[in-house]
């Protein structure tokens, strides 16, 4: 599977940070939910977005992101992602919090 149909809404998200600028550091984080492979990622990036961009010189940083669950009956937050029922209210109906996305953290430019 190619991964540009994730890079190009995250390129689109880093021309907004950096206005025409020209990134020195990309940082995005790579929820371990979100099925997105790093590798990929990287590849998406320095082989197609960064010389069509002309954001060679930039250095990519991918932040792993570890899942975190919600109890949406009691709000309880769960760390341990193989907890499929909440231990405070026993409700089984869990909510992912974060970790099953793919986003920019942070851009720093020239
Ligand atoms: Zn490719
Ligand atoms: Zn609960």
């Amino acid at each position: 599977m190619h991964e540009l149909s994730i890079a190009r809404p995250l390129a689109k998200e880093i021309e907004e940070k950096i206005k025409g600028g020209n990134p020195r550091k990309i940082i995005i984080v790579v929820g371990e939910a979100s099925g997105f492979d790093i590798n990929f990622l990287r590849h998406s990036f320095e082989d197609h977005i960064f010389p069509e961009k002309k954001w060679q010189g930039a250095e990519l940083i991918f932040e792993k992101e570890a899942p975190t669950l919600i109890c949406p009956n009691c709000g309880k937050t769960i760390e341990e992602a193989t907890q499929f029922a909440c231990p405070d209210c026993g409700s089984n109906e869990i909510d992912i919090k974060s970790g099953n996305r793919v986003y920019v953290k942070e851009v720093i430019c020239k």
